[in-house]
């Protein structure tokens, strides 16, 4: 899959799970240094044992 196409570069965030971007819903959390971790949308992709 090509990349070109990615919206704007500062509305890119990156699961902080999966490490893949994400593409529509989210969640974050904040860290003590006021910086927010995101992640995808329920943490699916952190449940390895659930299939899609
Ligand atoms: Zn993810």
């Amino acid at each position: 899959m090509k990349q070109e196409n990615w919206a704007r570069a500062e509305d890119v965030k990156i699961c902080n799970i999966c490490g893949k971007m994400i593409i529509g819903e989210y969640d974050y959390t904040l860290t003590k240094r006021k910086s927010k971790i995101y992640f995808h949308k329920g943490m699916k992709c952190g449940r390895s044992t659930e299939k899609a």
